[in-house]
């Protein structure tokens, strides 16, 4: 039995990373999950792998198209969702976007892109998943992905790191408001992850010359982390299935980092 035995949970940006990663650790923990992405094709694939990994399991997995920052799509999500479990437990804001650039060149459709999808669309995704849990009677846990660049401010991504700090405000907001519901608000803060999000991140470091090969960047951050690695996808999953269950009932407000000692606060 796992820790998570039939909680209806639903993950966004679950087509790849780490929001396919958080997913499936809460699969294995019992849950019944929800991937959904804007990349509809993709993450219905990833439904499809796991209902296999879970022996045609049909119950447990379902998958969804979704634009995080389109209120009505959202919606749209939880509906599904509630058809299909009967109910919303678990809700990970976690879909996020970057698109590097030098300070000085950031143009507004760069900020608003990305305060759209990672700042707009965790206020959005945080709104509407209580609004279930509130109609469903009080109770939940709502999980959102920060960032060490919600701690710090990094250069060449400066509207990513706005966007991010926007996370932990609106983690500690969201959680004044909904804590007379019983709805848990919480987020984790990775470091640096190796996901399919740096091979753009790499591109576009190079493009505007911050980079000079593949890679460099991540080497780069490993030398400052105190653990001498960058993380894998096991390093996250551990602490996301820890805030999604009843071992965290006592936690709201607060954001955990998961860097590995990369930034001490
Ligand atoms: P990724 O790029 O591999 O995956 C992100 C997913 O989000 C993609 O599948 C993409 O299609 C989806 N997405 C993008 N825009 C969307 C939208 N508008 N609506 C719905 N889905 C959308 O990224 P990742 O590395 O897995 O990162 C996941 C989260 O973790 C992001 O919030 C990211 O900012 C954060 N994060 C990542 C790292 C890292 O080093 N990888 C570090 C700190 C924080």
């Amino acid at each position: 039995m796992g820790r998570l035995q039939q909680r209806a949970c639903i993950v966004t940006g679950a087509a790849q990373g780490i929001g396919r990663a958080v997913g499936e650790a809460l699969l294995d923990q019992g849950a019944r999950v929800c991937f959904a992405d804007l990349n509809g094709e993709k993450v219905a694939q990833v439904a499809d792998a796991n209902r296999s990994r879970l022996n045609g399991d049909n119950a447990a997995v379902t998958s969804c198209q979704v634009d995080v920052t389109d209120r009505e799509q959202v919606r749209a999500m939880i509906a599904h969702t509630v058809e299909k479990f009967g109910r919303l437990d678990v809700k990970f804001n976690n879909a996020g976007v970057n698109k590097p650039m030098n300070f000085m060149d950031v143009t507004e459709d760069n900020w608003h892109f990305i305060m759209d999808v990672n700042g707009l669309g965790c206020m959005i995704g945080i709104q509407e998943a209580a609004r279930q849990m509130i109609a469903q009677g009080g109770g939940g846990k709502i999980i959102n992905t920060a960032s060490v660049a919600s701690r710090q401010g990094y250069d060449n991504v400066a509207p990513y790191c706005a966007s991010k700090f926007a996370v932990v405000s609106l983690t500690q907001s969201a959680a004044r408001n909904l804590a007379k519901h019983d709805i848990t608000v919480t987020g984790f803060a990775p470091g640096v992850v190796a996901t399919e999000m740096w091979e753009q991140v790499d591109k576009d470091l190079m493009e505007i010359g911050a980079a000079e090969r593949p890679g460099q960047a991540m080497e780069e951050f490993a030398a400052e982390i105190l653990k001498g690695r960058v993380a894998t996808l096991h390093d996250i999953t551990g602490t996301t299935t820890f805030l999604a269950s009843p071992d965290s009932d006592y936690m709201t407000g607060q954001i955990i980092m998961i860097d590995g000692g990369m930034v001490l606060v």
